[in-house]
């Protein structure tokens, strides 16, 4: 059964997207640690970061970056972190996360945001973008 990151890319269930090319898919997280917390996947499902084949890996991280200058320059914070867990959604996930201090980094500290904020953080990300 493909993972919900999958149904995500394929449009059968609705996400704030950042960006896409053709390898890799950003969008914010659901239920976010911050304001602007975005998760950059590969397009081919495989459950483990380390399972990736190399180019893939470094493809990721290369988007990933990408995707993090431009959070660096919408969302008002310290720095943009990176972690990767992957505990509950079995699609490698990289974790891109606005910290103004080590609770934003905890998983603990959740952000509630309306509909209307996140497509409002979602256009000042997107509109970093080249
Ligand atoms: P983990 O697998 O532990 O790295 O966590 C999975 C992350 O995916 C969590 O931060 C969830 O909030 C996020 N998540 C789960 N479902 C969705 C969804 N449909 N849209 C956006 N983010 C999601």
């Amino acid at each position: 059964m493909p993972s919900i990151f999958t149904k995500i890319i394929n449009g059968e269930i609705p996400c704030y997207k950042i960006a896409e090319d053709e390898n890799f898919f950003a969008f914010l997280d659901i239920n976010p640690n911050a304001k602007g917390h975005t998760l950059c996947i590969p397009k081919k499902e495989v459950d483990k970061i380390m399972d990736l084949d190399e180019d893939t890996y470094m493809g990721l991280m290369a988007f990933s970056r990408k995707v993090g200058q431009a959070i660096e320059e919408a969302i008002d914070c310290q720095r943009v972190g990176i972690t990767v867990i992957g505990l509950e959604v079995p699609h490698v996930h990289v974790h891109l996360i606005p910290l103004n201090g080590m609770k934003d980094a905890t998983f603990q500290n959740k952000v509630s945001l309306s509909q209307e904020e996140f497509i409002t953080i979602a256009e000042r990300i997107k509109s970093r973008i080249e």
